[in-house]
């Protein structure tokens, strides 16, 4: 499947889900804006330069922060400035924190609000005109299980997701007669940065050692006893942007081991 010539953005980019979406898009061939904010600008810069030179594709790297509208906007308009278009965007930066609802500390609840759920919202909004141009695009969410069931102490996360399914749905409603598609990927437990915090309070509460900490996390949800990795999830959004998915839009898509089927 060749994906040649389409210009992708990708947020949250620099580690992790992104990254794989990003390794897995270059290597079907489209050109790649990846994104970040946790690591120094010069190594976000060398894994667009890695990505490049891995797979013969133009990469660029963008620094938008995903509470800022005006960085997301600008960094559309980058990617439109370098590679002409933009024709597949996914939604992916993301962050976590976990505490009971009474005690969830406010900045925290803004915070994951803007970043899981607003920045698609703005994202999307600047990309869908030159999808809509070229009759072709590509919108990805990644939401996660906690888009379609909740979890306790996950007040914001949980909120935001489901929220992002439902942005899916009514994107993919507004641009189903444009060529356009938009769906999101459900990942259950992914071994990223994002989960270390929550393997950490697992093993530091029941005095165990961080790597059965890791086994009892994934056990406690979901059936497979096994991680997602993150390629897998690279693989699905190559599916995603390919014809034969052209007909799938509007769809919440599990990857999560049988969790969710329980
Ligand atoms: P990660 O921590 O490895 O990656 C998060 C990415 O988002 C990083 O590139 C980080 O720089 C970026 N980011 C964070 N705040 C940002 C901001 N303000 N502006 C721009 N970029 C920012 O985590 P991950 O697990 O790869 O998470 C990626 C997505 O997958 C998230 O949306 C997350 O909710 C979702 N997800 C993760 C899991 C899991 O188990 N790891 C499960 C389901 C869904």
């Amino acid at each position: 499947m060749s994906l040649q010539g389409k210009a992708a953005v990708i947020t949250g980019s620099t580690s992790g889900i992104g990254l794989a979406i990003a390794e897995a898009l270059a290597a079907a061939g489209a050109n790649v804006l990846v994104n970040g904010l946790v690591a120094s600008p010069a190594d976000d810069e060398a894994i667009a330069d890695s990505l490049a030179r891995k797979h013969g594709v133009k990469a660029i790297f963008h620094g938008a922060d995903m509470r800022q509208p005006a960085q997301i906007a600008a960094m559309i308009d980058q990617a439109v400035e370098t590679f002409g278009s933009v024709d597949i965007l996914v939604n992916n930066a993301g962050i976590q924190h976990t505490a009971p609802t009474e005690e969830f500390p406010l900045e925290q609840w803004d915070a994951i609000i803007a970043i899981n759920l607003s920045a698609a919202f703005h994202a999307s909004r600047a990309a869908l005109p030159h999808m809509q141009r070229r009759g072709w695009g590509r919108i990805i969410n990644t939401a996660s299980v906690h888009g379609l069931v909740a979890s306790v102490h996950k007040a914001a996360y949980v909120a935001a997701k489901h929220g992002l399914v439902g942005l899916t749905k009514v994107i993919a409603l507004e641009n189903a007669d444009k060529g356009v598609t938009c769906n999101a990927i459900c990942p259950g437990w992914v071994d990223t940065p994002l989960i270390q915090q929550q393997i950490k309070d697992l093993a530091t509460r029941e005095n165990i050692s961080l790597d059965e900490g890791r086994r009892r996390l994934v056990g406690a949800k979901q059936p497979s006893q096994s991680f997602v990795q993150p390629e897998q999830i690279g693989a699905l959004a190559v599916f995603l942007c390919s014809e034969a998915a052209s007909q799938l839009t509007g769809a919440a898509l599990p990857i999560d081991g049988g969790w969710t089927a329980q």
